[in-house]
């Protein structure tokens, strides 16, 4: 715990000043930690709530760092964001899940992978023809990544953001709002959205089995979902009976601890060749 403190504090610091030492000294050990293979990624699996079969896993990163261990997003994505340092964290993450989804494919499933991207990855004009480059010697179809992307990421500059997004989805990718609810979108930009997916925020999902306006709002998401034709996924799965009524509401996936957490990379295939339905 201490640990964590402290890094958490290193964090802190960095973000109320941005020229600080500690902010330099963050940044040269992300630098480092990406040269010195310290970023590990996580999956956690997606299932079809009808069939109850695996259909695709998020991926998550985590920093497995020499002295403070297993570090979660949390501590260092906002500050990779603030710095831009998080064009090449997105570039790493798209990389192993690109190559997780080849490994996937060879052993027999068709796995769709799904990579966060944030603001500073929409405002890349470049980024749809890199993730192209980095798919075709795999020869994995675009249609197997999954873009994840929260409204407020697409608020920051809706108009740039839009032209990013058409782009990625005219070339096949998949494209989802992350922690749908809990941002500042409008209905009128998820009118014109090339999106595929809405994502509802866990807290509603965690939330629904006792009060009965997040309930509702699960629900009335689903339903608009889809009548925009959109599929639907509820994260923050915990237990069976949100499984029930989300299952009974028509939610297309989840995704969430009663399933299970997310797991190091090398562990999935295995898991999801064993996965049973309850
Ligand atoms: P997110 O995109 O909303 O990811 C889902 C988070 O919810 C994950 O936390 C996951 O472990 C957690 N979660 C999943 N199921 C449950 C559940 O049933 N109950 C509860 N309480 N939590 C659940 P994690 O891995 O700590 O990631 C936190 C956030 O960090 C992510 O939220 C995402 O915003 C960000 N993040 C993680 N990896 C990346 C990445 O590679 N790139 C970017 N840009 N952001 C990332
Ligand atoms: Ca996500
Ligand atoms: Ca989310
Ligand atoms: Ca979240």
């Amino acid at each position: 715990a201490a640990k964590a403190r402290q890094c958490g504090s290193l964090i802190y610091h960095a973000q109320l000043d941005a020229g600080s030492q500690e902010s330099l000294s963050l940044l040269t050990e992300l630098r480092r930690a990406v040269e010195d293979d310290e970023l590990r990624l996580f999956l956690q699996p997606k299932i079809d709530l009808q069939k109850g079969r695996v259909v695709g896993a998020e991926a998550l990163v985590r920093w497995q760092h020499p002295q403070r261990g297993l570090v979660p997003p949390m501590q260092f994505i906002p500050f990779a964001e603030q710095t831009g340092f998080i064009r090449m964290l997105s570039a790493w993450v798209l990389a192993g899940a690109a190559r997780f989804a080849r490994q996937a494919l060879d052993a027999g499933l068709a796995l769709r992978l799904s990579v966060n991207l944030s603001t500073r990855d929409l405002m890349d004009q470049d980024l749809p023809a890199k993730i192209e480059a980095m798919l075709a010697p795999l020869q994995v179809p675009p249609a197997s990544l999954c873009l994840e992307i929260t409204e407020s990421a697409i608020m920051d500059d809706p108009e740039r953001a839009l032209s990013t997004l058409e782009h990625l989805h005219a070339m096949g990718f998949k494209l989802s709002i992350d922690d749908f609810g809990t941002g500042y979108s409008s209905l009128a930009y998820l009118k014109r959205l090339p999106v595929d997916e809405l994502k509802i925020d866990k807290s509603f999902v965690m939330a629904m089995e006792r009060d009965l306006d997040d309930a509702r709002i699960v629900r009335s998401t689903i339903e608009l979902a889809h009548n925009l034709g959109l599929s639907v996924v509820a994260e923050g799965l915990e237990t069976i009976k949100a499984w029930a009524m989300l299952a009974r509401l028509g939610c297309d996936e989840g995704q969430g601890y009663y399933i299970c957490k997310p797991m190091p990379m090398e562990q999935f295939i295995a898991w999801a060749q064993s996965w049973q339905p309850p």
